[in-house]
């Protein structure tokens, strides 16, 4: 039977940051998926990594916003009716945790992570030899309306306060920055301190070489084998049966198809989203990402061209792709930036893992011997992924751990 110290389920972003970290620390790990790294909602995002969306997603407090979503007629948010009473109790947790008051707590409380997330990524791309993949040129987020742009006057506040840089632009500075996007906005927030990145598959793979490079095994295998074999813990690989002390999971969207087996129930509901690449026209280029805030989608720079990202779709994890949002966005898209035809047939669908009260959880699993969660992370998979990885090594050797954790543990859903 083949032994190992521990053993982390899933190689998404958070996986393989959380596998490098303790390889570093000395500790024996096997990284377990039944894909190659980053192959699944790690490979399909917008490329960000920020720390600066303070105030996450909130569920609708203006009833015009609702009913256009019920209607089906906005481009943030798509739904499938038959999920709605599946997923309505999420819905209530949600919007008790977007009143004003709780949207300030989450920030402050997300804080301690976001503020260690750019400086993570270029200590482990650094590591890894990586670097080439990540770009220093922040993210621009754009305002069509002055109303719009008035409403971000507390996050900016808060933000600032924060130390976060942020520089509000006028449409002629903006353009100076994009020159390829037409005018149509009025007003930018250029949020200098972010990174981002045009392979987000070539940085996890990146991460992953590098925790073979440290002596670390990644193999194939089925999660949903976890077992208690009495004192151990036990997954079915490629290779035959694997032992360990520890288990992390690290399955985002997947995290219930291990966790609900073992009895253990998490609100963890999922948001999907979707993206598709676009050749852009007489070659005109996007030096960073670009938020269209009424709007809801990004454009974002990737190797494979414009990569256009949909906001939010309530529907089944598993059911068939309805990209709708990407039709009702793509006149505004071509409004903004001189898109051409699209380079594959079918858009890619993904789903963000997501709690009602949008923290990740990161923490021991209690009345588990050996069982730790790392899921959950929302809108900031990506951009969270090494900051999760220090922490869970932290904690899982004893050290001290590099902020509180407290906010990120799965006690505030199991008690
Ligand atoms: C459209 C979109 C845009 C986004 N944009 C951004 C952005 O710009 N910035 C940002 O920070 N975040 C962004 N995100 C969020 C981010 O992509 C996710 O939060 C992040 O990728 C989650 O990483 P993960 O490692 O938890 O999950 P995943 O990357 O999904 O990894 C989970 C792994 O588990 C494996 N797995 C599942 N089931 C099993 C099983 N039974 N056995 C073995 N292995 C299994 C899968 O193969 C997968 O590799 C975006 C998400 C979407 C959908």
């Amino acid at each position: 039977m083949a032994r190992t110290d521990i053993i982390v389920l899933g190689a998404g972003i958070v996986g393989t940051s959380i596998a490098v970290h303790l390889a570093k620390r000395g500790v024996s790990v096997a990284l377990i998926d039944r894909r190659g790294p980053g192959e699944e909602t790690s490979y399909g995002n917008a490329g960000i990594i920020e720390g600066n969306t303070l105030f996450p997603p909130a569920f609708p407090a203006n009833w015009a916003v609702l009913m256009r979503i019920a209607f089906k007629r906005s481009p943030q948010v798509n739904y499938h009716l038959a999920h709605l009473p599946a997923i309505a109790p999420w819905l209530a947790a949600f919007r008790a945790a977007s009143r004003p008051a709780r949207l300030i707590e989450t920030a402050q409380l997300m804080q301690p992570l976001f503020a260690r997330a750019v400086a993570e990524h270029e200590a482990l791309a650094a590591e890894a030899g990586a670097e080439r993949h990540l770009r220093r040129t922040g993210w621009l987020k754009l305002y069509r309306t002055h109303a719009a742009f008035a409403a971000l006057a507390a996050e900016l506040d808060l933000a600032t306060a924060f130390g976060i840089a942020n520089v509000p632009l006028d449409r002629d500075a903006a353009l100076a920055l994009e020159p390829a996007l037409t005018g149509v906005f009025r007003h930018a927030v250029h949020w200098t301190g972010a990174m981002s990145v045009g392979n987000p598959l070539a940085l996890t793979r990146a991460y992953a070489a590098r925790f073979a490079a440290l002596g670390g095994v990644v193999a194939r295998g089925d999660a949903r084998t976890l077992h208690l074999a009495t004192s151990h813990w036990r997954v079915e690989t490629a290779a035959g049966a694997l032992d360990a002390g520890d288990v992390v999971i690290a399955l985002g969207p997947w995290t219930s198809d291990v966790l609900g087996p073992l009895g253990i129930k998490l609100p963890l509901a999922v948001k999907r989203g979707y993206h598709r690449h676009f050749r852009a026209q007489r070659d005109a280029e996007l030096r960073r990402p670009v938020l269209d805030t009424e709007n809801g989608y990004v454009l974002a720079p990737m190797e494979q061209g414009i990569r256009v990202t949909t906001g939010v779709e309530f529907a089944a994890r598993d059911a068939p792709p309805t990209p709708v949002q990407l039709e009702r966005l793509l006149p505004a898209a071509r409004n903004l930036f001189p898109l051409d035809g699209p380079i594959e047939p079918q858009p890619w669908l993904g789903a963000r893992p997501c709690f009602p009260d949008s923290r990740p959880v990161i923490s021991r699993v209690p009345r588990q011997r050996g069982l730790w969660l790392a899921c959950g992370h929302a809108h900031w998979g990506l951009t969270l992924g090494p900051v999760t990885g220090r922490l869970v090594a932290e904690m899982m050797t004893g050290a001290t751990p590099c902020c509180d954790p407290t906010p990120y543990s799965a006690d505030r859903f199991l008690r």
